[in-house]
């Protein structure tokens, strides 16, 4: 199929000119920031940091499209330490201004980063010559990246947990993992899909999912966000449901660092 094949090569193409971003023009490479809050109270409680390209040709290029490619081509683990250097980085840097940043900065990891048996000392590695300390992450990883190899994502957790990270299964509901698993697995935390969230409102099913997530996390000791909660009906159900915390355009939207930094940073001292 012609078409397949041509899809083949632009991916090829789109990997390649990713590699050379990472390596020659990491200007066309940034993070961008959303505020995480504490539901009943409103509290920031942190933000995910969220890659995003500016391609020199065809512009900005939405992570939902070069992180599978990236991903295929195995090339993770070298997008992984550009998102934790840089996020280090900008941490530092609003610590310098006088910018107070509480709370976690959460990053995503993908499956093919914990493959890697030196993953946590090569993270912590990252973050210490940066002066910065564990505590200050949230690490996000997929139920469904998860489930990949379950018994290693226990052994990562594990470490990980150890080593002082906070840690979160991002998009669940999604990834078909069993409560026997989720026993035994260090998470702080259970990240709701946002496809659940979208329409709990009319969809008594979608309610009814959300509605059992937050059950589940109180089971086991764990806390609940809410991804992609885009109105106030949403904010409202959720609250009514139990859930500790949401993210979502309702409440922030991501942006780049100086824009988050002047809505959501307060200057210390000063
Ligand atoms: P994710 O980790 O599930 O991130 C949440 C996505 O939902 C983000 O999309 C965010 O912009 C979007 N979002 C936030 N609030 C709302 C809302 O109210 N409504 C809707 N419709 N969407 C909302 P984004 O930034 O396009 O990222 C897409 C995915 O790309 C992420 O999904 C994550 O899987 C991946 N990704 C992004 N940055 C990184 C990264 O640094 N490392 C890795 N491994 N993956 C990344
Ligand atoms: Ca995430
Ligand atoms: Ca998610």
């Amino acid at each position: 199929d012609p078409e397949m094949s041509s899809g083949i090569a632009e991916n090829i193409a789109l990997a390649h000119d990713l590699k050379d971003a990472l390596r020659l023009r990491p200007e066309e490479l940034t993070l961008f920031y959303q505020p995480l809050f504490e539901l009943r109270s409103g509290r920031l409680l942190g933000a995910e940091a969220l890659m995003r390209w500016t391609h020199p040709i065809h512009g900005m290029i939405a992570p939902g499209v070069f992180i599978p490619v990236a991903e295929s081509r195995g090339m993770m683990t070298m997008i992984g330490n550009w998102v934790l250097t840089e996020a280090c980085r900008q941490i530092r840097s609003w610590q310098k201004d006088g910018l107070h940043f509480s709370g976690r900065l959460s990053i995503n990891i993908a499956a093919q980063q914990i493959e890697d048996a030196f993953f946590p000392d090569l993270i912590n590695e990252i973050i210490r010559a940066e002066g910065l300390e564990p505590r200050l992450f949230e690490l996000e990883l997929t139920e469904s990246g998860m489930m990949k190899n379950i018994e290693q994502s226990i052994d990562m957790f594990t470490q990980l947990n150890a080593a002082g990270f906070s840690l979160a299964i991002d998009d669940f509901g999604t990834g078909y993992s069993s409560l026997a698993y989720l026993k035994r697995l260090p998470a702080r935390k259970l990240k709701i899909d946002k496809s659940f969230v979208q329409d709990m409102v009319e969809d008594i099913n979608d309610h009814t999912i959300v509605a059992t997530i937050i059950a589940m996390g109180k089971t086991l000791g764990m806390r609940t966000i809410a991804e992609g909660v885009e109105t106030r009906a949403q904010a409202d159900a959720l609250l009514a449901l139990g859930c500790d915390e949401v993210q979502g355009y309702h409440f922030g939207r991501p942006e780049p660092a100086p824009v988050f930094a002047e809505k959501w940073l307060h200057a210390v001292g000063r």
